[in-house]
């Protein structure tokens, strides 16, 4: 019988101590399972076509010897004069 009330207690300190325990270790893990957030994605240089001024992003623009351009037919215009 005094085995059992001492397991008993023992458990119930047990419990208890998890139980406060519990909500630090769960913050922790949060935290520690936080990931970087997704990174941004690469900003992207707008320019402006040399022609018709339009704005557009530098992947888009077509690069002729004077500028940046926003179609072929601007491209050949700027060249032509
Ligand atoms: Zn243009």
């Amino acid at each position: 019988m005094k085995y059992l009330v001492v397991s008993v207690l023992l458990l119930v300190i047990f419990w208890l101590w998890r139980s406060k325990r519990r909500p630090d270790s769960y913050q922790v893990n949060k935290r520690s399972d936080r990931r970087p957030p997704p990174s941004p994605a690469l900003p992207t240089e707008i320019v402006a076509c040399d022609v018709c001024h339009v704005h557009l992003p530098r992947s888009e623009a077509l690069t002729g010897l004077a500028g940046v351009y926003c179609c072929v037919a601007h491209r050949r215009q700027a060249n032509k004069g």
